[in-house]
């Protein structure tokens, strides 16, 4: 059994902004391994990005800690990547310059770290692109160079927050599949927050359901060996799979109409 890397103790988050308070999450309890691939699922609102946020220390809990290798997160940190469902990457800028970006920010533009990066592109089947303006490519590279700038400074913590939902059906998945291989290769821990359940399930070691209303985990739901083996385009194949779907549909289905007392 692996390490555990990240914890939340009894994490509690409520934005108060002059409309009023939104208590975002109450007392979430989490436990992530090292090379663990958690997927979050839960409906609009549930505070799936506000947990993504305080682990990249870009907010504080209002009580309760989050703590990474059992130090408290207190800032932003190399350690966690953050990957956002749009790009956000320079146009002006050629793909090789977009994906230095960071490196240069971080005064790392060393030859290796450099050669790093470009081994990610062409993992991400982008070596011949390098050149190109990042608003020549489609939905999909665009989120390829993304991933690749956002590896490059070698976090070991990656955070996505819905990376592949604008794009289309067959461009999603052979994403999936690329995206699972190269973090599995460097035993990446990932944070995956999806609204889609069979990304989730083909993706994930480990899904963690979360209700709305305030914002808390539901039910955690670990991934067998069998679905969690392949890669993810497999993975929807195996006859769990449909088992699985089902589960956590109805697990999903019953949020609809059920809020708790505040
Ligand atoms: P999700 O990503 O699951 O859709 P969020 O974490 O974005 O949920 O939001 C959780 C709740 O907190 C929502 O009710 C949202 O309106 C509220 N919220 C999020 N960010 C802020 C903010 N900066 N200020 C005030 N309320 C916020
Ligand atoms: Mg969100």
């Amino acid at each position: 059994m692996s390490k555990e890397i990240i914890k939340f103790n009894n994490v509690c988050k409520t934005y108060v902004t002059m409309e009023g308070e939104t208590e975002a999450l109450r007392n979430i309890n989490l436990s992530i391994r090292e090379g663990e691939f958690i997927a979050i699922l839960g409906p609009s609102g549930c505070g799936k990005t506000t947990i993504l946020s305080l682990l990249a220390g870009l907010i504080s809990p209002t009580s309760g800690s989050i703590t990474i290798w059992n130090k408290e997160v207190k800032s932003t940190s190399q350690n966690v990547g953050y990957m956002l469902q749009h790009d956000y990457l320079l146009n002006w800028r050629t793909i090789k310059q977009n994906i230095m970006l960071g490196l240069e920010i971080l005064k790392q533009n060393t030859k290796e770290n450099r050669d790093y990066a470009l081994e990610l592109l062409n993992e991400m089947n982008l070596l011949p692109f390098q050149n190109y303006y990042a608003h020549q490519l489609s939905g999909g590279m665009r989120q390829r160079v993304a991933l690749v700038r956002t590896l490059a400074i070698k976090p070991y913590i990656l955070l996505l927050d819905e990376p592949f939902s604008a794009l289309d059906y067959t461009t999603r998945l052979r994403l999936e599949d690329l995206v699972s291989e190269t973090l599995r290769k460097r035993n990446k821990t990932a944070i995956l927050v999806t609204h889609d359940i069979a990304e989730a399930i083909s993706m994930a070691d480990r899904i963690i359901i979360m209700a709305t209303s305030p914002g808390r985990i539901k039910r955690e739901i670990e991934v067998p060996p069998p679905l969690r083996d392949p890669l993810p385009f497999s993975s929807r194949k195996v006859p769990e799979f449909q088992k699985y779907f089902q589960l956590i549909w109805r697990e999903m289905n019953e949020n609809e109409n059920e809020s708790i007392q505040k």
